[in-house]
């Protein structure tokens, strides 16, 4: 078997600080895994720059007149770390026989990619990258995370457990992705869904290099919200079997106050009146919260927008040999503002 070409994706939103000893450290591992005859030597790393607002793309687009492997695919703005991961294993599967996706802070060990294509060669398709412990994570990251595999596990949602998204993949499971067609994709849950022949590679998780986590408790929060709202309807049988459960005890309470309107007995009631009244008006809220969260889902499925729109892409175009003027050749417009009017 020929040696597989390997795309290496990597996501980026304003990772300057960290993003040249990125660059450095994957070619180099790059080089070494063609010189072991694990990969062709037409093997690439492909940045993508989710719409950074600091030099992100230029240190990417400088890198990529230098070397030819490394390739660059700048987004029109920002859509989210899961979706420019999607940019990129799009952009990059037609000329790649197998991809694999790391942050770019380089938290995640670069040399199990090796491990990796071991298993690749194996024969497996899709290679998990497991973080063994969470030593080097914040006391408060730490917990925030177990606390959302074990809600993920409640609401039935099947996924990898301390899995981010450091795997690879072949270009078949990549294929296959494209083909789930919602624009609402949770990838760690997705990638299971597409099967294949898979497997998990063990491995510690180091300190972000350098740079500020890009995943701030509210980004954490609504990505949880959006893998629950996008893969289980468990909140919607929950309310469901609130609603039984406050029915049967309010029949139960009505039995209760005919027999004391019988009896004679009628001064009670404010208090249970007024504290049934709130807890109804809670439970109708919550339950309208959800609905709405879904009904929200389902209104951006039917209209069908792309998942991210590409700016310039040296990946499958190639780099111009002048230095680039317009932003469509690769040049950079800096502060520019549409809606300002001294531009
Ligand atoms: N990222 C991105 N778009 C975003 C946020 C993050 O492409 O809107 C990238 C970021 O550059 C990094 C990866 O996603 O390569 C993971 O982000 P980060 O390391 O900040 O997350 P953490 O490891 O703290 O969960
Ligand atoms: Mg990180």
């Amino acid at each position: 078997m020929n040696a597989p070409l390997l795309t290496i994706v990597v996501p980026c939103y304003n990772e300057e600080e960290v993003l040249p000893e990125t660059m450095k450290q994957l070619s180099i591992l790059l080089d070494e895994l063609v010189s072991n005859n694990l990969i062709s030597e037409k093997s690439k790393l492909l940045f993508v720059d989710d719409g950074s607002k600091d030099q992100t793309w230029s240190i990417i687009y400088k890198q990529s007149l230098k070397d030819s492997k490394i390739k660059g695919l700048k987004l029109a703005r920002n859509v989210g770390h899961q979706n420019a991961l999607l940019a990129g294993l799009f952009t990059a599967k037609d000329q790649s026989d197998c991809l694999v996706s790391i942050d770019a802070d380089l938290q995640d060990d670069i040399e199990v990619i090796r491990e990796f294509l071991i298993r690749y060669s194996e024969g497996y398709e899709v290679v998990y990258g497991v973080r063994r412990e969470r030593k080097t994570d914040t006391f408060f990251k730490k917990h925030t995370a177990q606390a959302f595999y074990r809600l993920m596990k409640i609401m039935g949602v099947n996924l990898v457990y301390n899995h981010a998204d450091f795997r690879l993949m072949s270009r078949r499971a990549v294929e296959a992705l494209e083909q789930f067609d919602e624009s609402n994709l949770f990838l760690r849950g997705v990638v299971p869904l597409v099967g294949f022949h898979s497997t998990s590679v063990f491995y510690d998780r180091k300190e972000r290099m350098a740079g500020v986590t890009k995943y701030p408790l509210r980004k954490m929060l609504s990505f949880a919200l959006d893998g629950i709202t996008s893969f289980s309807v468990t909140p919607i049988r929950l309310i469901s079997l609130m609603g039984f459960l406050s029915f049967f005890v309010s029949l139960l309470f009505g039995g209760y106050f005919f027999y004391l309107k019988f009896s004679g007995q009628t001064q009670t009631g404010w208090t249970s009146m007024i504290t049934s009244i709130w807890l109804i008006g809670g439970l109708q809220l919550i339950a309208l919260g959800f609905i709405g969260e879904y009904i929200g889902k389902i209104y951006k499925e039917t209209k069908r927008r792309p998942k991210f729109v590409v700016d310039v892409d040296t990946y499958n175009l190639g780099v111009p040999k002048e230095e680039p003027v317009t932003p469509e050749e690769g040049g950079i417009l800096i502060d520019y503002n549409p809606l300002s009017e001294t531009n």
